[in-house]
């Protein structure tokens, strides 16, 4: 027996209640965005009805209330993530921050030459971000193999620290694969050679307890939409140390202590990395996405989905001509999968008009295709908001879809 009341749970999100094409909506896409439960959107709606105002610019109420619930919220995702609030800068997303890495951090400790690893499975803002730093110092970037399961590969870890690197981008969890990578061995294991590491917590975080100080990574990456919480916002961890050295990445407002034209001098961190007007009303979003979790417990969340992601499994196993992508022992609810004869855009395409959202495509992690030789995979991520008769629903329309077709 479960300890939620996992009915009830999912009562608290309106938009599960509308049907597309007809049919009960079978939402199965939360690796690509979390639908937002009633306490998220009452607070956003709260927020512009009652405080609006911008942060730290004015002394009048509203003003003093505007910047209570903007810091407010950065208190509550450190105590979420388990680190100091003043070590969390907050920003648009993960790919903000980890572009924020690369240039701010990354682009003034790399010379010509030096390697850059960078897992086989990560996502194009795992990527892109350190083609364009490489670009610009000399730096290579090195492909970080996976083993045909989807896991990491160990030995080619150590193989390539051996050689020698700068700095390791790691997803934690793979949006693809669903792998959970042993972030915590990895990163120790680059630190004792002096490299440097990113861990992307995009799938990580809204799905099991991330205690992002026990990892020992340099940098931790998140975006609050799949956390519940609205668009546009997320988060970067830091050492301190790395903070306090590191240049500002975007100038303005809100970031500096005196600007002069002979020069200016910055705010300290989490602010020097803040520049201008931020997404307040969506971080108070994020803010009460982060009471919502933790209301339910990240624990509970975790054993929950593992039980859906065992139903998918066991289901998904018994269709024919379905082949899952990747099948890592320690994993997520995310699958990937292709279905005999049935192109995974017409798939998902043929899905949707069933109520079943999935998706398809190279899900931007265009070098995990090119190892498994696919274009796309279809996609079906769990939360656990999710039920078995959900994943019941998506089996059969598969079915149905391989019979269309055939
Ligand atoms: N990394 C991973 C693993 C992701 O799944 C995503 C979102 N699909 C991102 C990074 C990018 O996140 P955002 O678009 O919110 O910046």
């Amino acid at each position: 027996m479960s300890e939620v009341d996992w009915g009830r749970v999912r009562a608290d999100f309106p938009l599960l209640e509308r049907k597309v094409h007809g049919k009960p909506l079978v939402y199965l896409d939360s690796a690509n965005t979390a639908q937002k439960p009633a306490a998220v959107i009452e607070a956003v709606d709260a927020f512009y009805r009652r405080h609006n105002a911008n942060v730290s610019r004015a002394v009048h109420a509203l003003g003093t209330e505007a910047t209570e619930a903007y810091e407010g919220a950065r208190g509550r995702l450190a105590r979420f993530l388990n680190v100091a609030a003043q070590d969390l800068v907050l920003c648009s997303g993960t790919t903000f921050a980890i572009n924020l890495v690369a240039w701010s951090f990354a682009q003034p400790r790399l010379a010509a030459g030096d390697r850059i690893l960078v897992s086989r499975m990560e996502h194009h803002a795992n990527i892109v971000p350190w083609q364009l730093v490489a670009e610009r110092t000399g730096a290579q970037v090195v492909p970080l193999e996976i083993t045909p399961q989807g896991e990491i590969d160990l030995d080619a870890l150590d193989r390539e620290l051996a050689r020698g690197a700068r700095l390791l981008a790691v997803t934690h969890v793979s949006n693809v694969l669903g792998t959970i990578n042993p972030v915590r061995e990895i990163c120790q294991r680059a630190r004792r050679h002096g490299v440097f590491t990113v861990v992307d917590g995009s799938q990580a975080v809204p799905h099991q307890p991330v205690d992002v100080g026990a990892i020992g990574c340099d940098f931790y990456a998140f975006t609050g939409h799949k956390l519940c919480g609205p668009t546009g916002t997320g988060g970067l961890w830091g050492r301190r140390e790395h903070w306090q050295s590191m240049p500002p990445f975007l100038g303005g407002g809100e970031m500096i202590r005196e600007v002069r034209f002979e020069g200016t001098t910055f705010n300290d961190p989490p602010h020097r990395f803040e520049a201008g007007t931020p997404n307040i009303a969506g971080f108070v979003g994020l803010g009460a996405a982060v009471d919502y979790l933790s209301a339910i417990g990240m624990q509970a969340i975790a054993r929950r989905e593992r039980e859906l992601l065992e139903h998918a499994l066991a289901r998904l196993a018994e269709v024919p001509g379905l082949r899952l992508i990747g099948n890592p022992p320690a994993r997520a609810a995310i699958l990937s999968f292709l279905v005999e004869g049935a192109h995974a855009h017409d798939l998902a395409t043929l899905l949707d008009l069933e109520g079943i959202a999935v998706r398809s495509g190279h899900h931007c992690a265009h070098p995990l295709m090119q190892f498994y030789g696919v274009p796309a995979t279809c996609r079906a991520s769990l939360a656990f908001w999710n039920t078995e008769a959900e994943i019941d629903a998506l089996v059969d329309g598969i079915g149905k879809v391989r019979r269309q077709l055939a």
